[in-house]
């Protein structure tokens, strides 16, 4: 065996597991080798029990007789449909734009990055330029499939520009011969009847931002009028869920102080069917929270993380179908793929080289037709990245992964899970978008320990019957996951 392997091993709940940081390959581990791997023994390899060395040798080598795939899996980018980075990106097609059709908002929100949803330049966008991006988005987004997200402010402020350019995206890409996907991020508030029809005629996905029990939610989300908005937010949306599904998305936004619990079962009792939680990030417009408190705003989310986890271990040993559901389409429980398994007790844990797309497969595009990185970034001159005005090539600074760029994450056991993380997080807490946070970086590792553990603890009967029950691993929201 070669002493120089990389694994990296920790201990949960008295169990110990090691990771190969090059391979991605992780098992559960005897005491004997986690003592081993830690220097405790102070022997050579070779004096380990034959059980010790065959546990640290199948980690090194994949198993030749087994019907596994190879491990040498390419890279993944984040598409979520195994394309390698090279492909993704790497040939300047852009997947997904979101169009800020408003930079204006009736609410003003605590945490905004958007400050008040003006990112400093409070205006709507005009059809003209609404229209180029649309054509930008298909001259770049290849021949399958590109994405539009609508985006402010709260797009529906401007409804007659959304349905305008809905309905000429269609229709050019039709003409193309591509299919156009449509997505909202909607503080549910305007709603009626006329933009429920809209909703269903041009299918579009609603990520609906919802933070919990109604006092919670006028708390962080309060109205310019002064009026509830959480009354207002929920007036039209039975109907939208009844006739949506899962196509409608609640996302909750946790600050310090939340009780991520109870904003769950918030949105577990308004009917949500799918649903994702993200911490509020710094911005030049907000910051939420003092260091402390950010540091117990993570153990906090930690501790909610561990919690169900060990709820879901539960229902799945119970084989309590309905809990299973209920916690894996809300909690971001996360889910292994058919990929994870190997043989023996070790699974593949993926080689993903970015966290998302931004300025690779995704931009936003501002009302004055302006390019950033993505929504988070926009009215922020430091990151413009270009215009849809300009013809010329997009900077490409996005396409090399932090993985390979960041001198952090090159030395990071958990690099390939993590994808180098949020940029825009790294840039509210360093100021630098390839500066990593470490108090960020402490709870990816941590997360990913707790998802390790996970995975190594389902056998693929348990994985099977997940999939007979419809729960595999959630689709990733285009827009804001974290
Ligand atoms: S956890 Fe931090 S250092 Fe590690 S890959 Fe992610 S961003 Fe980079
Ligand atoms: S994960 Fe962060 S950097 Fe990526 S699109 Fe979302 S906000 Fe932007």
């Amino acid at each position: 065996m070669n002493d120089n392997l990389t694994l990296y091993c920790f201990s949960l709940d008295q169990q110990d597991y090691a990771v190969n940081t090059a391979t991605m390959i992780a098992s559960r581990i005897s005491r004997e080798s986690a003592s081993y791997l830690r220097g405790d023994l102070g022997i050579p390899c070779d004096a380990l029990s034959d059980k010790a060395k065959d546990e640290l040798e199948s980690l090194q080598f994949q198993k030749k007789n087994s019907e596994e795939k190879p491990v040498a899996q390419p890279l993944r980018g984040n598409d979520g449909k195994g394309k390698t980075s090279d492909e993704v990106g790497g040939d300047g097609r852009i997947a997904c734009i979101a169009i800020f059709v408003t930079q204006q908002c009736n609410l003003r929100c605590r945490y905004c990055y958007g400050g008040g949803g003006e990112y400093g330049n409070p205006g709507v966008m005009d059809e003209s330029t609404a229209l180029t991006a649309v054509d930008w988005l298909l001259d770049r987004c290849g021949p399958v499939e590109g994405r539009i997200s609508f985006f402010g402010g709260e797009p529906f402020l401007n409804f007659p520009l959304m349905k305008k350019v809905a309905a000429y995206a269609r229709e050019q890409a039709e003409k193309r011969g591509v299919r156009i996907g449509f997505s909202a991020n909607t503080n549910l508030t305007l709603l009626d009847q006329q933009k429920l029809d809209f909703i269903r005629d041009f299918d579009v996905m609603i990520i609906a931002s919802f933070d919990g029990p109604k006092s919670l939610f006028d708390t962080l989300r309060p109205a310019l009028d002064g009026n509830s908005s959480y009354d207002r937010a929920i007036s039209m949306l039975p109907e939208l869920i009844a006739e949506r599904g899962k196509k409608v998305n609640a996302r909750a936004t946790l600050v310090p102080g939340s009780d991520p619990s109870q904003v769950q079962d918030a949105i577990n009792d308004m009917g949500f069917q799918r649903s994702h939680m993200v911490r509020a990030s710094r911005s030049p417009y907000a910051v939420i929270a003092d260091r402390n408190e950010e540091e117990a705003f993570v153990e906090n989310q930690l501790s909610y993380t561990r919690s169900t986890i060990c709820r879901f271990l539960d229902a799945l040993k119970d084989r309590d179908r309905a809990e299973i559901n209920r916690l894996a389409n809300s909690t971001g429980i996360p889910l292994p793929t058919r990929d994870v398994f190997l043989s023996g007790n070790r699974v593949f844990l993926g080689r993903r080289k970015y966290k998302c797309g931004i300025g690779r497969t995704y931009v936003a595009v501002s009302i004055t037709g302006d390019i950033y990185p993505c929504h988070r970034f926009v009215g922020q001159e430091k990151y413009r990245i270009s215009s849809i005005f300009d013809n010329g090539p997009l900077k490409r600074d996005y396409c090399v992964s932090p993985v390979d760029a960041v001198e952090a994450c090159g030395k990071c056991w958990t690099r390939f899970m993590c994808g180098g993380g949020c940029l825009h997080e790294h840039a509210g807490e360093t100021g630098d978008v390839r500066i990593p946070s470490l108090l960020l970086c402490d709870y990816e590792k941590r997360r990913n320990e707790m998802r390790i553990a996970l995975w190594c603890s389902i056998s693929r009967d348990d994985y099977k019957w997940l999939e007979g029950c419809g729960v595999v691993a959630a689709d990733m929201c285009l827009l804001d996951f974290g």
